[in-house]
C-alpha cells in the first residue's frame, strides 16, 4: 500500500489490486468490474483511459519524457488554468502536497510571519505544519472555541516547534476565526482552507450575514495583512468549470490570495500548481527571495496529459457529471430511507458525498458522528454487487464523464440491497478521529 487511503483498515477486507481502467470501470488482477467512484480520488474527471488524453501523452512520449528546461506545454497549461480560475501567476509542483508546502513557504515569506491557521478535517496533503494539532503555545485559544483542537490526529515526526506555529480551527465558525484574529492577528501568516471541505465528506462553506465562509475568511485575512489560501486540489476544475471559486468568489466578486491544484489538472499523472496574485508569486525565486524548485516541475508528459483533459473539460463535461450525481444522489437517498438507515447527502456543484448520520453536517465534529459499522456494511455489499465506492464514510464520491446510463445503473442496481445491509449492521458505536 503506497497511500493509506487505499487500505481497507475502515473497512476491513483486502483491497482489489486493479490491472486496468477504461471509462467508468476498473479491472482487477482475478478479472472482476467494478464501477469506479473513487475516479484516483478526484482526477479521472474523463473517465478512465480517454482515447484524447492517451493519444496527447503517446506523442509526447515519443519526443522525450523530461528535459530540465522550460517547454510549451506547461505555458499552454498555464494560460488554461489562469483562464479558469482567479489567479495571475501559477507555478508548477509534481503533488499537491508540495503546492501546499510552498504556497505556505510562499505567504510566509510574504508576510513576514509565521503562524498558519487550518481547519479541522481539512486536508491539505501530508505538509509537516498541517498534519498538526494545535500545540500548547495556543492553548489559550480552545476556551474560545467549540470544539477541543486536539481532535485533529497528528502524527509521530512533527516537531513541536512545527505544530505550535499552526493554529486548527473548527470549519465555519466565524467566532472562532474572529477570535483568532483578535488574538494573533499581528502574527498570522496565512489561512489555508479546502476551498471546500471533500476529506471529511462534503461539507459545503456556510453563508453568514449574507455571504460566503470562504468569503469571510478572505476579508479578515485582508484586514489583517495575511493570506488567503484556497485549496482547490480537489475541487478544482471538478467542483465547476472554475471549481470551487466558481460556485462563491465569481459570484461574491472576492479573489483568495493563492490558490493550490492538483487531481484534474494532472490527467492522472503527477502534476499540480500553486498560483495566485502577481505581486505575491513574484516573491518565488528567480524572481524573488523565497525558494521553491523541482526536478520534474512542468514536466511535459504530465502537463501535456493536464492540458489535454482541461481543455476537454468542457461545460457538456459537468453537466453530465452533475446529471449523473443528482441521479445517485435521489436512488441513494431513497435506498437508505426505505431501509431506516439515517443518512444526509451534502453536495457542493459537482460533488457529493454521503454521511452515515441524521442532520446537517457543519464541522469535523458533526461528520465524526456518523456510523462507521452502517458504512462498512454498505461498502461491502456495494463492492459485493460491483461498484468500487471509497474505503472510508469520510470520503467524495466521484463520478467523471465516462459513468454513462450502464455504469449508472448498475450503482442504482446496488444500492437497495446496500441500503439494506446497512440497516442490519450493529450501529451501537459510532466513529471517532479517523483521520
Ligand atoms: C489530495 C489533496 C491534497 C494532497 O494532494 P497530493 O497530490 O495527494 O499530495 C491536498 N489538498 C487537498 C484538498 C486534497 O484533496
Amino acid at each position: 500500500m503506497n497511500s493509506p487511503v487505499r487500505a481497507f483498515n475502515a473497512v476491513g477486507g483486502t483491497p482489489r489490486f486493479i490491472r486496468s481502467a477504461a471509462g467508468a470501470w476498473l479491472t482487477d488482477v482475478d478479472g472482476n468490474e467494478y464501477v469506479d467512484l473513487i475516479c484516483s480520488w478526484g482526477p479521472m474527471l474523463l473517465g478512465h483511459a480517454h482515447p484524447e488524453v492517451i493519444a496527447a501523452v503517446q506523442d509526447a512520449v515519443t519526443r522525450g519524457t523530461s528535459y530540465g528546461t522550460p517547454t510549451v506545454p506547461e505555458v499552454e497549461l498555464a494560460e488554461e488554468i489562469v483562464s479558469r480560475t482567479p489567479i495571475e501567476k501559477v507555478r508548477f509542483v509534481s503533488s499537491g502536497t508540495e503546492a501546499t508546502m510552498s504556497a505556505i513557504r510562499l505567504a510566509r515569506g510574504f508576510t513576514g510571519r509565521d503562524l498558519v491557521i487550518k481547519f479541522a478535517g481539512c486536508y491539505h496533503g501530508h505538509v509537516d505544519s498541517l498534519l498538526a494539532a494545535a500545540g500548547s503555545g495556543l492553548a489559550t485559544l480552545r476556551d474560545t472555541t467549540e470544539v477541543d483542537t486536539h481532535s485533529v490526529s497528528s502524527t509521530p515526526g512533527v516537531p513541536q516547534g512545527f505544530v505550535d506555529q499552526t493554529l486548527v480551527l473548527p470549519y465555519n465558525h466565524p467566532e472562532a476565526i474572529r477570535a483568532a484574529f483578535a488574538e494573533h492577528g499581528d502574527r498570522i501568516a496565512c489561512v489555508i482552507t479546502e476551498a471546500a471541505p471533500g476529506n471529511m465528506g462534503i461539507v459545503p462553506p456556510g453563508q453568514f450575514e449574507g455571504r460566503s465562509f470562504n468569503a469571510l475568511l478572505s476579508e479578515l485575512c485582508r484586514e489583517s495583512g495575511a493570506l488567503f489560501i484556497s485549496d482547490e486540489v480537489m475541487t478544482g476544475f471538478r467542483a465547476s468549470k472554475q471549481g470551487q471559486w466558481g460556485l462563491d468568489g465569481a459570484l461574491e466578486g472576492w479573489r483568495p490570495d493563492l490558490v493550490t491544484f492538483g487531481k484534474v489538472m494532472g490527467g492522472g499523472f503527477p502534476a499540480a500548481a500553486f498560483g495566485g496574485r502577481a505581486d505575491v508569486m513574484s516573491r518565488l525565486s528567480p524572481e524573488g527571495p523565497v525558494y521553491q524548485a523541482g526536478t520534474l516541475s512542468g514536466n511535459p508528459v504530465a502537463t501535456t496529459a493536464g492540458l489535454a483533459t482541461l481543455r476537454l473539460a468542457t461545460d457538456d463535461v459537468y453537466a453530465h457529471i452533475t446529471a449523473a450525481g443528482e441521479t445517485i444522489k435521489a436512488a441513494a437517498a431513497d435506498a437508505l430511507t426505505a431501509a431506516g438507515v439515517p443518512h444526509r447527502i451534502q453536495s457542493t456543484g459537482t460533488m457529493f458525498s454521503v454521511f452515515f448520520r441524521d442532520g446537517e453536517v457543519r464541522d469535523f465534529e458533526d461528520a465524526n458522528a456518523q456510523s462507521l459499522p452502517s458504512y462498512t456494511a454498505f461498502f461491502h455489499a456495494m463492492l459485493d454487487a460491483g461498484v468500487y465506492l471509497p474505503p472510508s464514510a469520510y470520503e467524495t464520491w466521484f463520478l467523471s464523464s465516462a459513468h454513462d446510463d450502464r455504469a449508472v445503473q448498475t450503482v442504482l442496481d446496488a444500492l437497495p440491497g446496500a441500503a439494506r445491509a446497512a440497516a442490519t449492521a450493529d450501529t451501537g458505536q459510532t466513529t471517532k478521529g479517523m483521520r
